[in-house]
């Protein structure tokens, strides 16, 4: 192992439960591969009261790390072991150290002993000195399968429907989907989505879709957002042949061309231009609304 390690990725991936799985790891007094669990250095460990672990962090009501608890911290921690063994330090969001507190972690690895160990985590490789950086083994932590995460999700509770379009949408991170899951207002715009972009089947239904979407509009870019990332999956779906894409979509929606989704995805960046732009949101959405019904014309000749 490394003395310094900084583990970087999306955030959400689980860089901080693995930095704290490296940490146990190097306390843990049976020395197998992974830490045992059972020991009394794995205990403490869990409970937070290993004395040779410390997790810098920023004081209450601070954003940043400053360097004066930092150092305090690391000095009591690098004279002398408590327990006699390893001495880990675990800085999460490691970016929140300001550039001071970094060069005070530069200097410690520069001088500590053998035994001191640092894990870092930041989302940014590049929100940390180049210097700092240097010093460190850089694992990145990659995002996670599809598959993985619903597997995740289910064994969590989450509703089958819900782990299929979290799994879909997350970017690859657990703690993403979590966060989507817990967050009601994302499943009321998806809602809001289904029931106006993706309903509107023709010109008579686009003046109720507009009046249903003036309730949503402070949730605007959001619903442009979710509408962006299903037409993009249905559209990669159509190009690839994968399964699964496009199971939120009306039937007529099976039938849309390439071109079709191109010319709508088109649309979306339109619309986002003229809410930057101020145009008036009924208006917009009105415009969009016009194209989809002219495109769903040409799917169902
Ligand atoms: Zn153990």
């Amino acid at each position: 192992m490394a003395h310094a390690v900084l583990l970087t990725g999306e955030s959400g991936v689980g860089k901080k439960t693995l930095a704290r799985y490296f940490a146990q790891a190097l306390l843990c007094e049976k020395g197998g591969d992974g830490p045992c669990g059972q020991c009394r250095g794995c205990r403490r460990f869990l409970a937070r009261t290993h004395p040779d672990a410390v997790f810098p962090a920023p004081l209450p009501k601070e954003k940043t790390i400053r360097i004066d608890s930092l150092r305090e911290m690391i000095e009591n921690l690098s004279h002398h072991s408590l327990e006699g063994g390893r001495r880990v330090i675990v800085i999460e969001n490691a970016e929140r150290m300001t550039p001071q507190a970094q060069n005070c972690v530069l200097k410690t690895l520069e001088e500590a002993p053998e035994d001191v160990y640092f894990l870092l985590t930041c989302d940014v490789e590049s929100a940390l000195l180049p210097t700092v950086r240097s010093r460190c083994r850089i694992v990145r932590v990659q995002p996670w399968p599809g598959e993985r995460i619903k597997r995740a999700l289910l064994g969590q509770g989450v509703p089958p429907d819900r782990a299929e379009t979290l799994s879909r949408y997350c970017e690859g991170s657990l703690g993403r989907a979590l966060q989507m899951q817990q967050d009601e207002s994302y499943w009321a715009a998806r809602e809001a989505v289904q029931k106006t972009f993706l309903s509107v089947a023709g010109q008579k239904d686009i003046a109720a879709a507009v009046q249903a979407l003036q309730n949503q509009r402070d949730q605007g870019d959001r619903l442009l957002d979710i509408m962006e990332q299903e037409v993009r999956a249905l559209l990669h779906g159509k190009a690839t042949g994968a399964s699964g894409a496009g199971a939120d979509f009306p039937p007529l929606w099976q039938e849309a061309s390439e071109k079709s989704l191109c010319r709508i995805l088109e649309a979306i960046l339109t619309f986002r231009r003229q809410r930057g732009a101020n145009v008036n949101f009924a208006a917009a959405a009105d415009h969009f609304m016009q194209i989809i019904v002219e495109e769903t014309k040409t799917w169902q000749a």
